[in-house]
Protein backbone atom coordinates (compact mmCIF):
# COMPACT_ATOMS: atom_id res chain seq x y z
CA UNK A 1 0.00 0.00 0.00
CA UNK A 2 1.72 3.55 -0.96
CA UNK A 3 0.84 4.74 2.81
CA UNK A 4 4.11 6.92 2.95
CA UNK A 5 5.00 9.96 0.63
CA UNK A 6 8.22 8.90 -0.87
CA UNK A 7 5.88 5.98 -2.10
CA UNK A 8 3.47 7.97 -3.11
CA UNK A 9 6.48 10.47 -5.15
CA UNK A 10 6.93 6.42 -6.59
CA UNK A 11 3.81 6.50 -7.94
CA UNK A 12 3.10 9.80 -8.88
CA UNK A 13 6.83 9.38 -11.02
CA UNK A 14 5.11 6.57 -12.78
CA UNK A 15 1.88 7.68 -13.45
CA UNK A 16 3.59 11.26 -15.07
CA UNK A 17 5.57 8.98 -17.00
CA UNK A 18 2.38 7.07 -18.59
CA UNK A 19 -0.09 9.38 -18.75
CA UNK A 20 1.85 11.39 -20.89
CA UNK A 21 1.61 9.02 -23.72
CA UNK A 22 -2.01 9.19 -23.93
CA UNK A 23 -2.37 13.12 -23.40
CA UNK A 24 -3.39 15.51 -26.04
CA UNK A 25 -3.45 19.03 -25.02
CA UNK A 26 -2.82 20.80 -28.22
CA UNK A 27 -5.44 18.99 -31.02
CA UNK A 28 -4.44 20.56 -34.22
CA UNK A 29 -2.64 17.42 -35.15
CA UNK A 30 -4.63 15.10 -33.40
CA UNK A 31 -5.38 12.11 -35.61
CA UNK A 32 -7.17 9.20 -33.80
CA UNK A 33 -5.52 6.98 -35.95
CA UNK A 34 -2.60 7.11 -34.78
CA UNK A 35 -3.70 6.13 -31.25
CA UNK A 36 -4.14 2.05 -30.99
CA UNK A 37 -7.31 0.97 -28.94
CA UNK A 38 -5.53 -2.45 -28.23
CA UNK A 39 -1.86 -0.68 -27.02
CA UNK A 40 -0.52 -1.77 -23.68
CA UNK A 41 2.59 0.29 -24.08
CA UNK A 42 5.37 -1.74 -22.86
CA UNK A 43 3.57 -2.60 -19.48
CA UNK A 44 2.13 -5.69 -21.83
CA UNK A 45 4.11 -8.02 -19.48
CA UNK A 46 2.35 -6.32 -16.07
CA UNK A 47 -0.98 -7.67 -17.13
CA UNK A 48 -0.57 -10.34 -14.05
CA UNK A 49 0.46 -7.53 -11.43
CA UNK A 50 -2.73 -5.20 -13.10
CA UNK A 51 -4.50 -5.30 -9.84
CA UNK A 52 -0.99 -4.93 -8.05
CA UNK A 53 -0.07 -1.60 -9.33
CA UNK A 54 -3.94 -0.30 -9.79
CA UNK A 55 -4.31 -1.01 -5.68
CA UNK A 56 -0.76 1.03 -5.08
CA UNK A 57 -2.40 3.92 -7.49
CA UNK A 58 -5.89 4.19 -6.04
CA UNK A 59 -4.21 4.02 -2.51
CA UNK A 60 -1.79 6.72 -4.26
CA UNK A 61 -5.20 8.83 -5.28
CA UNK A 62 -7.28 8.37 -1.55
CA UNK A 63 -4.35 9.93 -0.43
CA UNK A 64 -4.28 12.85 -2.67
CA UNK A 65 -7.87 13.34 -2.52
CA UNK A 66 -8.16 13.54 0.98
CA UNK A 67 -5.36 16.97 0.82
CA UNK A 68 -7.62 18.16 -2.22
CA UNK A 69 -9.95 17.70 0.56
CA UNK A 70 -8.22 19.25 3.42
CA UNK A 71 -7.01 21.85 1.76
CA UNK A 72 -10.35 22.97 -0.06
CA UNK A 73 -9.29 25.20 -2.88
CA UNK A 74 -9.52 22.98 -5.93
CA UNK A 75 -12.02 21.17 -7.34
CA UNK A 76 -11.36 18.42 -9.98
CA UNK A 77 -13.37 17.30 -12.49
CA UNK A 78 -13.77 14.40 -14.57
CA UNK A 79 -15.05 13.71 -17.67
CA UNK A 80 -15.47 9.80 -18.94
CA UNK A 81 -16.98 9.85 -22.79
CA UNK A 82 -16.74 6.67 -24.96
CA UNK A 83 -19.11 4.36 -27.08
CA UNK A 84 -20.95 1.92 -25.50
CA UNK A 85 -19.20 -0.77 -23.99
CA UNK A 86 -16.41 0.44 -23.45
CA UNK A 87 -15.95 0.45 -19.80
CA UNK A 88 -16.51 3.93 -18.59
CA UNK A 89 -18.33 2.54 -15.44
CA UNK A 90 -15.88 0.02 -14.92
CA UNK A 91 -13.11 2.41 -14.87
CA UNK A 92 -14.97 4.78 -12.53
CA UNK A 93 -16.11 2.03 -10.23
CA UNK A 94 -12.21 1.04 -10.12
CA UNK A 95 -10.33 4.11 -10.06
CA UNK A 96 -12.40 5.45 -7.45
CA UNK A 97 -12.70 2.48 -5.25
CA UNK A 98 -10.62 3.46 -2.60
CA UNK A 99 -12.03 7.17 -2.23
CA UNK A 100 -13.88 8.56 0.63
CA UNK A 101 -17.37 8.49 -1.10
CA UNK A 102 -17.68 12.01 1.15
CA UNK A 103 -15.07 13.45 -1.33
CA UNK A 104 -16.99 12.64 -4.59
CA UNK A 105 -19.58 12.52 -6.65
CA UNK A 106 -20.64 10.71 -9.52
CA UNK A 107 -23.45 12.33 -12.54
CA UNK A 108 -24.47 10.36 -15.91
CA UNK A 109 -25.84 12.05 -18.32
CA UNK A 110 -28.29 10.44 -20.95
CA UNK A 111 -30.77 11.48 -23.21
CA UNK A 112 -32.37 15.12 -22.20
CA UNK A 113 -35.25 15.22 -20.32
CA UNK A 114 -38.09 18.27 -21.14
CA UNK A 115 -36.70 20.25 -18.59
CA UNK A 116 -33.60 19.92 -19.96
CA UNK A 117 -34.08 20.94 -23.19
CA UNK A 118 -35.93 24.31 -21.69
CA UNK A 119 -32.13 25.29 -20.97
CA UNK A 120 -29.17 25.77 -22.92
CA UNK A 121 -27.27 23.21 -23.94
CA UNK A 122 -24.58 23.02 -20.79
CA UNK A 123 -26.56 23.73 -18.41
CA UNK A 124 -27.77 20.40 -16.77
CA UNK A 125 -24.11 19.48 -16.24
CA UNK A 126 -22.85 22.89 -15.16
CA UNK A 127 -25.53 22.25 -12.17
CA UNK A 128 -23.42 19.24 -11.05
CA UNK A 129 -20.00 20.85 -10.99
CA UNK A 130 -17.92 19.67 -7.93
CA UNK A 131 -16.98 22.05 -4.92
CA UNK A 132 -14.02 23.08 -3.84
CA UNK A 133 -12.12 19.99 -2.40
CA UNK A 134 -14.28 17.49 -4.21
CA UNK A 135 -13.82 15.38 -7.31
CA UNK A 136 -16.63 15.45 -9.36
CA UNK A 137 -17.19 12.54 -12.22
CA UNK A 138 -19.12 12.92 -15.23
CA UNK A 139 -20.01 9.61 -16.64
CA UNK A 140 -20.87 11.47 -20.43
CA UNK A 141 -20.86 15.23 -20.68
CA UNK A 142 -22.37 18.64 -22.49
CA UNK A 143 -19.91 16.86 -25.05
CA UNK A 144 -22.46 14.65 -26.04
CA UNK A 145 -24.12 17.82 -27.53
CA UNK A 146 -21.16 17.49 -30.38
CA UNK A 147 -21.12 13.96 -30.32
CA UNK A 148 -24.43 11.99 -30.50
CA UNK A 149 -26.91 15.14 -31.64
CA UNK A 150 -23.70 15.95 -34.53
CA UNK A 151 -24.35 12.36 -36.00
CA UNK A 152 -28.23 12.32 -35.78
CA UNK A 153 -28.72 16.15 -36.80
CA UNK A 154 -32.41 15.34 -36.19
CA UNK A 155 -31.63 15.51 -32.27
CA UNK A 156 -31.01 19.17 -32.78
CA UNK A 157 -33.19 19.96 -34.41
CA UNK A 158 -35.82 18.36 -32.14
CA UNK A 159 -34.46 20.46 -29.62
CA UNK A 160 -35.78 23.79 -28.79
CA UNK A 161 -32.95 25.60 -30.54
CA UNK A 162 -34.39 28.38 -32.32
CA UNK A 163 -34.08 27.55 -35.89
CA UNK A 164 -32.57 30.38 -37.02
CA UNK A 165 -29.38 29.37 -34.60
CA UNK A 166 -29.03 26.58 -36.10
CA UNK A 167 -26.21 26.88 -38.83
CA UNK A 168 -23.70 24.80 -40.49
CA UNK A 169 -21.33 27.00 -37.65
CA UNK A 170 -23.20 25.33 -35.25
CA UNK A 171 -20.41 22.42 -34.13
CA UNK A 172 -17.35 25.47 -34.32
CA UNK A 173 -19.57 27.68 -32.00
CA UNK A 174 -19.93 24.57 -29.65
CA UNK A 175 -16.51 24.06 -29.38
CA UNK A 176 -16.12 27.83 -28.84
CA UNK A 177 -18.34 27.77 -25.96
CA UNK A 178 -17.33 24.26 -24.69
CA UNK A 179 -13.23 25.84 -24.20
CA UNK A 180 -14.26 29.62 -22.85
CA UNK A 181 -16.10 26.99 -20.44
CA UNK A 182 -13.33 25.46 -19.15
CA UNK A 183 -10.74 27.98 -19.29
CA UNK A 184 -13.46 29.96 -17.16
CA UNK A 185 -13.80 27.22 -14.75
CA UNK A 186 -9.99 26.27 -14.82
CA UNK A 187 -9.32 29.76 -13.56
CA UNK A 188 -11.38 29.40 -10.43
CA UNK A 189 -9.85 26.51 -9.12
CA UNK A 190 -11.59 23.56 -11.54
CA UNK A 191 -8.92 21.28 -12.46
CA UNK A 192 -10.36 19.30 -15.63
CA UNK A 193 -9.44 16.15 -16.98
CA UNK A 194 -10.82 14.97 -19.94
CA UNK A 195 -10.93 10.79 -20.97
CA UNK A 196 -12.21 9.01 -24.20
CA UNK A 197 -12.13 5.35 -23.68
CA UNK A 198 -10.54 4.29 -27.38
CA UNK A 199 -12.45 0.98 -27.60
CA UNK A 200 -11.92 -0.57 -31.24
CA UNK A 201 -15.15 -1.48 -33.33
CA UNK A 202 -14.41 -5.08 -33.17
CA UNK A 203 -13.80 -5.37 -29.22
CA UNK A 204 -16.80 -3.68 -29.23
CA UNK A 205 -18.58 -6.11 -30.90
CA UNK A 206 -17.28 -8.54 -28.59
CA UNK A 207 -18.31 -7.28 -26.06
CA UNK A 208 -21.64 -7.14 -27.18
CA UNK A 209 -21.65 -11.05 -27.79
CA UNK A 210 -20.48 -11.77 -24.47
CA UNK A 211 -23.84 -9.81 -23.36
CA UNK A 212 -26.25 -11.87 -25.51
CA UNK A 213 -24.00 -15.27 -24.13
CA UNK A 214 -23.68 -14.85 -20.65
CA UNK A 215 -27.05 -15.21 -18.67
CA UNK A 216 -25.88 -12.55 -16.28
CA UNK A 217 -24.70 -9.99 -18.54
CA UNK A 218 -27.99 -10.30 -20.90
CA UNK A 219 -30.03 -7.42 -19.11
CA UNK A 220 -27.04 -4.90 -20.15
CA UNK A 221 -28.57 -5.75 -23.99
CA UNK A 222 -29.28 -2.84 -25.66
CA UNK A 223 -30.91 -3.45 -29.09
CA UNK A 224 -30.41 0.51 -29.78
CA UNK A 225 -26.46 0.00 -29.27
CA UNK A 226 -26.35 -2.69 -32.07
CA UNK A 227 -28.21 -0.12 -33.96
CA UNK A 228 -25.66 2.52 -33.60
CA UNK A 229 -22.83 0.49 -34.46
CA UNK A 230 -23.70 1.82 -38.08
CA UNK A 231 -22.95 4.79 -37.43
CA UNK A 232 -19.31 4.10 -36.14
CA UNK A 233 -17.32 5.97 -38.65
CA UNK A 234 -19.61 9.20 -38.01
CA UNK A 235 -18.80 8.83 -33.92
CA UNK A 236 -15.55 8.38 -35.04
CA UNK A 237 -14.93 11.60 -37.12
CA UNK A 238 -17.34 13.45 -34.33
CA UNK A 239 -14.93 12.51 -31.50
CA UNK A 240 -11.95 13.03 -33.50
CA UNK A 241 -13.13 16.97 -34.48
CA UNK A 242 -14.03 17.35 -30.79
CA UNK A 243 -10.73 15.79 -29.58
CA UNK A 244 -9.06 18.46 -31.78
CA UNK A 245 -11.17 21.36 -31.06
CA UNK A 246 -11.02 20.94 -27.34
CA UNK A 247 -8.11 19.35 -25.88
CA UNK A 248 -5.91 22.79 -24.50
CA UNK A 249 -3.01 22.98 -21.99
CA UNK A 250 -5.58 23.25 -18.97
CA UNK A 251 -8.35 20.75 -20.37
CA UNK A 252 -6.62 18.08 -21.77
CA UNK A 253 -8.06 14.83 -23.41
CA UNK A 254 -6.77 11.65 -22.49
CA UNK A 255 -7.13 9.23 -25.26
CA UNK A 256 -7.10 5.98 -23.22
CA UNK A 257 -6.72 2.35 -25.07
CA UNK A 258 -9.42 0.69 -24.01
CA UNK A 259 -9.79 -2.92 -25.59
CA UNK A 260 -7.51 -4.06 -22.45
CA UNK A 261 -9.74 -3.34 -19.15
CA UNK A 262 -6.85 -4.10 -16.98
CA UNK A 263 -4.40 -1.20 -19.03
CA UNK A 264 -7.35 1.42 -19.00
CA UNK A 265 -8.01 1.58 -15.46
CA UNK A 266 -4.52 1.36 -14.69
CA UNK A 267 -4.02 4.39 -17.08
CA UNK A 268 -7.01 6.50 -16.19
CA UNK A 269 -5.24 5.78 -12.74
CA UNK A 270 -2.14 7.27 -14.16
CA UNK A 271 -3.89 10.14 -15.64
CA UNK A 272 -6.03 11.35 -12.48
CA UNK A 273 -2.90 11.11 -10.40
CA UNK A 274 -0.74 12.76 -12.23
CA UNK A 275 -3.64 16.08 -12.83
CA UNK A 276 -3.56 16.20 -8.94
CA UNK A 277 0.18 15.97 -8.57
CA UNK A 278 -0.16 19.33 -10.62
CA UNK A 279 -2.18 21.06 -7.29
CA UNK A 280 1.23 20.96 -5.24
CA UNK A 281 -1.27 19.31 -2.30
CA UNK A 282 -0.59 19.58 1.08
CA UNK A 283 -2.65 19.46 4.60
CA UNK A 284 -3.15 23.09 5.68
CA UNK A 285 -0.50 24.15 7.75
CA UNK A 286 -1.30 25.77 10.89
CA UNK A 287 0.55 29.45 11.37
CA UNK A 288 2.02 30.27 15.05
CA UNK A 289 -0.85 31.57 16.68
CA UNK A 290 -3.00 28.91 15.51
CA UNK A 291 -0.54 26.71 16.64
CA UNK A 292 -0.47 28.29 20.56
CA UNK A 293 -4.08 27.97 20.46
CA UNK A 294 -4.02 24.44 19.27
CA UNK A 295 -1.45 23.87 22.16
CA UNK A 296 -3.74 25.88 24.88
CA UNK A 297 -6.73 23.56 23.92
CA UNK A 298 -4.84 20.53 24.24
CA UNK A 299 -3.79 21.44 27.69
CA UNK A 300 -7.27 22.44 28.79
CA UNK A 301 -8.05 18.69 27.21
CA UNK A 302 -5.23 16.93 29.08
CA UNK A 303 -6.30 19.28 31.93
CA UNK A 304 -10.36 17.41 32.57
CA UNK A 305 -11.36 14.27 32.84
P1 LIG B 1 -24.52 2.05 -20.08
O1 LIG B 1 -25.12 1.76 -21.42
O2 LIG B 1 -23.21 1.39 -19.84
O3 LIG B 1 -25.50 1.89 -18.97
P2 LIG B 1 -24.56 4.71 -21.01
O4 LIG B 1 -23.77 5.90 -20.61
O5 LIG B 1 -24.41 4.26 -22.43
O6 LIG B 1 -24.16 3.58 -20.02
P3 LIG B 1 -27.42 4.78 -21.47
O7 LIG B 1 -28.50 4.44 -20.53
O8 LIG B 1 -27.20 3.91 -22.66
O9 LIG B 1 -26.07 4.97 -20.64
O10 LIG B 1 -27.76 6.28 -21.92
C1 LIG B 1 -26.89 7.08 -22.57
C2 LIG B 1 -27.47 7.48 -23.89
O11 LIG B 1 -27.93 8.82 -23.79
C3 LIG B 1 -26.40 7.41 -24.94
O12 LIG B 1 -26.85 6.76 -26.10
C4 LIG B 1 -26.14 8.89 -25.21
O13 LIG B 1 -25.72 9.11 -26.53
C5 LIG B 1 -27.48 9.51 -24.91
N1 LIG B 1 -27.31 10.94 -24.61
C6 LIG B 1 -26.53 11.52 -23.70
N2 LIG B 1 -26.57 12.85 -23.80
C7 LIG B 1 -27.40 13.13 -24.82
C8 LIG B 1 -27.86 14.33 -25.41
N3 LIG B 1 -27.45 15.51 -24.98
N4 LIG B 1 -28.73 14.24 -26.43
C9 LIG B 1 -29.15 13.04 -26.86
N5 LIG B 1 -28.76 11.87 -26.35
C10 LIG B 1 -27.91 11.91 -25.34
MG1 LIG C 1 -25.56 2.71 -23.26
Amino acid sequence: MAKTPEKIKDVIREARKYAKHFRVTDGKKFRLEDYDPGDTLDVAEEKPRAKEILAAGVAALAELQGMLYAQDRWSVLLIFQAMDAAGKDGAIKHVMSGINPQGCQVFSFKAPTSEDMDHDFMWRCLKCLPERGRIGIFNRSYYEEALVVRVHEQLLRKSKVPPELITKNIWKERFQDIRAIERYLSRNGVLIRKFYLNLSKKEQKRRFLERFDTPEKNWKVSPSDVKERAYWNEYMHAYEDLIRETSTKESPWYVIPADNKWFTRVMVAAAVIEGLSTLDLEYPKLDAIQLKELAATRAELVGKS
